[in-house]
């Protein structure tokens, strides 16, 4: 057992809901759409989260409960099958839609799972039709990924293959590299959950081993686990300690000597740790106080104390999952303090009280505690960017060392001109 202290709060939440995710989902698979079932707030959220696509049609969309819905005075089923046969008519090259539920679709207790099943059988042969829940009533920003993979499952098929099959969605770019450095190790057959097209299911089972990118897919894993996958448990892939970790428990599952491992990542490793001294000279000593938002903050306070020197002050997450996150517990130094769940109000007393040079927050909490002369940095950010792997180790810490530097030039200047 790790000698942290694990605290658990409750109260008032200041986090993104998981319609967020459908951001870089539907990047990631551009033959899906996103449909949220919600009000014009979902709408906006995710228009501004997404931004606007010039160029392209948008491959997401919001069915509008309108106030008669909400007061049960109209049938929203069929007004959602008017909306989804007019969408199927006009995108031809849609294959499979995702259903996204809302707070309003919860509150009127609108079934989308069996909205989806009959759509289904309406449209077989031409789009699948899954759905999963965004809301903000059940879900964190990347909860929203957990319940689009989870919906997922049911339609890959079955194989005994041996194979690795990596769950989490990853930059196209990073997940290459990492197919290459598996190829090396001997690793043949490396599939992802995401795949990069929808109808592209990766075929799953018993000798499936699972290895995540992200550690908010808790209940991804489980299913692939009722399927008769193995999970593997590691690190995981952020900053070297991390990367390299989740190489070597890899290597471990499939029988390949650790000697190997490092042998292939030694070039990788020994360019990451020069480009990571020039972060370390800005960000070594000082305080970071991490709020829930994403679950990513675990790993991140691991490498930013471990790699880069940081001084870990609290370490919030919204959710804890201890089978997924032993491993970087046990990385952590003693004392830390993790806290999970949230009471935004008392949190914020305590990121006052300690006076942190940093902050990693949502943007909701950004702009105020900023007023306040309290530096901060998104923890959406880590989700936009590619931050997984050995080579990005240096992007990643520049994603904290950039606001800090650039903090101190302005109160350089600052004190200068007065
Ligand atoms: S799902 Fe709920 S929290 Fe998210 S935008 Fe819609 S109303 Fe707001």
């Amino acid at each position: 057992m790790s000698p942290l202290e694990l605290n658990k709060e409750s109260g008032p939440r200041e986090v993104f809901c998981g319609l967020t995710s459908i951001v870089w989902l539907h990047r990631r698979m551009p033959d899906a759409f996103f449909l949220v079932v919600g009000s014009r707030t979902c709408a906006h959220l995710i228009q501004s989260a997404a931004g606007v696509m010039i160029f392209a049609e948008p491959r997401f969309g919001t069915a509008i409960l309108e106030e008669k819905d909400l007061a049960g005075l109209a049938d929203a089923n069929e007004e959602l099958d008017r909306v989804v046969d007019k969408l199927i008519d006009r995108r031809p090259e849609i294959k499979t839609l995702f259903l996204v539920g809302s707070c309003p679709s919860e509150v009127i207790k609108l079934d989308l799972a069996t909205v989806a099943e009959r759509l289904s059988k309406k449209f077989i042969g031409k789009v699948r039709v899954v759905n999963y829940s965004g809301s903000g009533i059940e879900t964190t920003f990347t909860q929203g990924e957990d319940g689009a993979l989870k919906a997922l499952i049911p339609l890959m098929k079955e194989t005994n293959e041996n194979q690795l099959l990596l769950v989490g969605t990853l930059a196209n770019s990073v997940e290459d590299r990492f197919i290459k450095i598996f190829k090396k190790m001997g690793i043949e057959k490396v599939q992802s959950l995401p795949p990069r097209q929808s109808m592209d299911l990766p075929a799953i089972g018993k000798n499936t081993k699972v290895l995540l990118t992200q550690p908010y897919l808790s209940e991804t894993i489980r299913s692939l686990q009722h399927k008769g996958c193995e999970i593997i448990y590691a690190p995981f892939p952020l900053g070297i300690e991390g990367s390299t970790k989740w190489f070597l428990a890899a290597a471990e599952a499939f029988k390949i000597n650790a000697i190997k491992v490092h042998e292939i990542l030694a070039p990788l490793t020994d360019r990451a740790r020069k480009s990571l001294e020039v972060h370390k000279s800005i960000l070594k000593g000082k305080k970071l106080f991490l709020l829930p938002e994403s679950q990513l903050e675990i790993p991140l306070a691991r490498f930013l104390h471990n790699e880069l020197g940081m001084e870990l002050i609290e370490v919030g997450t919204p959710y804890l999952n201890r089978d997924l996150m032993k491993t970087e517990l046990d990385l952590l130094p003693q004392n830390t303090t993790i806290v999970e769940g949230q009471h935004v109000e008392k949190q914020l007393d305590r990121v006052r009280a300690s006076s942190p040079d940093l902050v990693v927050c949502g943007m909701g909490l950004a702009n105020p505690l900023e007023a306040e002369g309290i530096h901060t940095k998104w923890s959406i950010e880590m989700v936009f960017s590619p931050i997984h792997g050995i080579d990005q180790a240096s992007d990643l810490a520049a994603l904290f060392s950039k606001p800090l530097k650039r903090n101190e030039i302005l109160s350089t200047k600052l004190l200068a001109t007065n």
